[in-house]
């Protein structure tokens, strides 16, 4: 089976994927099922993907192995896998509008942010492409002359990814290139929700001549995912979405012991000291906590604003926030487009609710958004919520809609302690020009990440993971990429031994 395209809607230059198949061992494979995608901001149905089966990942995870153990990408060189990942790279710019396009309608995000989401997308696989060419491992010469200590870097194995729908393209490349670049070979398996982009990527792989077997995809819900998880053939596993699946994926692997990385849900929080630039804290509390829907992860839902500055500050807020477009994913004027499926939509206003019967009072917003654009699709008002504290429910959970909530704070103690009393520690944020504030918060902070009078803004030389409930390991940088390889150490004795074995180092003469 081929992909079938046919065009986008409102777009005359792009054509998309309607019905796929799994891509497994360099071929379309026609599903036995398929679920279909209503685009959450018109209703509409816009995509229709194979309903994977464990039998699906399986044959997956069998030509990865195959395609692991023919050495015919392992063994390739780091420049030969570069030249793959560079002209991937190029192929994922020159097909940007559909991949944005692509994301934006089956995700419900802004199309503006997708667009960049598409930008990032091919600069991780750049910047993979680079640690291809440079992988290596160690050597040491220092414990005597007649031994040398080898560490050698290989590549995992075979690589399960399983992504979720908020970031389909972008959270994919912060996987899939590293792996690749390693050596793994490797099965995806998207969100059911979001995974045209996916497929598209991978055709992008496969016309760059990628062998067969070395890349494969199978579509379906969270049973294909789980059947990745606990397959064993699959040596390392990296997974991005929510803890509670983190948890079950954790059961899931234990069967053989697959390397893990797993990269959950947070709680930012955007902490403003009375010496921070009120206007750029303004700008960034309002992007951090509504960027993507407020459907992101490091997302910097909980602002901490220093009681001084405080009322100045929210009533700053309450004039910008109606500034903001919430409108039709496709359209270049949204700044807030639709929740991802309507059990979600009722997750958020009942999070809303919550938070108000507790006693939190809404600033802002507080309602599904109406109007003629949006009455077919699943809008949030952007929502501020102000005397939000630590034993409210909404200063706690993981709401991933486009909610922020305000608290405050006397002093530096307290800021640090509100900011660390929640079970996530994905990321913050700290407003100040004040390096003596900064710097011993930003080392207090318990979170994988702290951004320094910005927000949402790493380059992917920077590590990526969290602390706590969060998750475990890390991607992107050295880091994420050494996720996808293993260490061996080769110990190496030259010329005739003069001591005794030993595990250690410390040898007695041989008598
Ligand atoms: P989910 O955990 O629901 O799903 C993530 C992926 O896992 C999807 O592909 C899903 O399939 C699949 N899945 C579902 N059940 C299982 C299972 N039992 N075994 C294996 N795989 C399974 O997360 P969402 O997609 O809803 O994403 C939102 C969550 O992701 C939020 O909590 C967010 O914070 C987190 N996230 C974390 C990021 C990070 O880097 N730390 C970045 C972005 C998001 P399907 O969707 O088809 O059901």
């Amino acid at each position: 089976m081929t992909a079938q395209t046919t065009q986008v809607p409102g777009r005359s230059d792009t054509n998309r994927p309607r019905i796929c198949g799994h891509f497994i061992d360099g071929s379309w494979r026609e599903p036995a099922d398929v679920l279909q995608r209503h685009a959450p901001g018109t209703g509409a149905v816009v995509s229709t993907v194979g309903a994977g089966t464990a039998g699906d990942v399986d044959e997956a995870v069998r030509a990865a192995r195959h395609a692991f153990d023919s050495g015919i990408w392992s063994d390739a060189t780091g420049t030969e896998r570069a030249r793959i990942l560079h002209r991937v790279a190029d192929m994922i710019e020159a097909n940007s509008a559909l991949l944005a396009a692509l994301d934006a309608e089956e995700g419900g995000k802004p199309i503006r942010l997708s667009e960049g989401d598409i930008a990032g997308a091919a600069a991780l696989t750049r910047y993979a492409a680079g640690l291809a060419v440079q992988m290596h491992g160690t050597t040491y010469t220092n414990h005597g002359a007649d031994h040398t200590g080898l560490v050698l870097r290989e590549p995992a194995g075979v690589a399960g990814l399983i992504t979720p729908w908020n970031f389909p393209a972008l959270i994919l490349c912060q996987k899939l290139p590293f792996a690749l670049a390693a050596g793994c070979t490797v099965v995806v398996k998207p969100s059911e929700l979001t995974s045209s982009s996916t497929l598209e990527i991978a055709r992008l792989y496969a016309e760059t001549g990628l062998p067969d077997g070395v890349l494969n995809v199978v579509t379906g819900d969270g049973r294909a995912g789980q059947a990745l998880a606990e397959h064993h053939g699959v040596d390392v596993l990296s997974f991005t979405g929510s803890t509670t699946t983190g948890r079950k994926i954790l059961t899931a692997s234990q069967g053989n012991l697959k390397k893990l990385s797993l990269e959950l849900g947070g709680k930012a929080a955007n902490i403003v000291f009375a010496d921070a630039d009120l206007d750029d804290a303004a700008e960034g509390v309002l992007f951090g906590a509504f960027f993507n829907n407020g459907e992101c992860c490091v997302s910097q839902a909980r602002l901490l604003v220093h009681d001084s500055i405080a009322d100045d500050f929210l009533a700053e807020l309450k004039s910008r926030v109606g500034r903001i477009r919430v409108g039709q994913p496709l359209d270049h004027a949204t700044d807030v487009g639709a929740m991802i499926h309507p059990g979600h939509l009722e997750a958020v206003l009942g999070h809303i609710t919550q938070g108000t019967d507790q006693g939190a009072h809404v600033v802002a917003g507080g309602a599904r958004a109406s109007g003629p654009a949006l009455d077919e699709g699943l809008f949030v008002q952007p929502t501020i919520l102000d005397g939000v504290g630590p034993g409210m429910s909404v200063f706690r959970e993981e709401i991933f809609g486009p909610v922020l909530t305000v608290s405050r704070f006397h002093d530096v103690a307290e800021a640090i302690n509100l900011a660390n009393d929640v079970d996530y520690g994905l990321a913050n944020s700290i407003w100040s020009k004040n390096v003596d504030t900064v710097l011993p918060v930003a080392k207090a902070l318990k979170s994988g990440t702290v951004y320094v009078n910005t927000t949402i803004d790493a380059p992917p030389t920077l590590p990526f993971g969290g602390f706590k409930t969060s998750g475990v390991g890390r991607e992107m940088g050295q880091a994420g990429f050494e996720e996808f390889t293993e260490l061996k150490s080769v110990s190496i004795r030259t010329g005739k031994r003069s001591g005794t074995f030993a595990f250690g180092g410390v040898h007695a003469p041989r008598s």
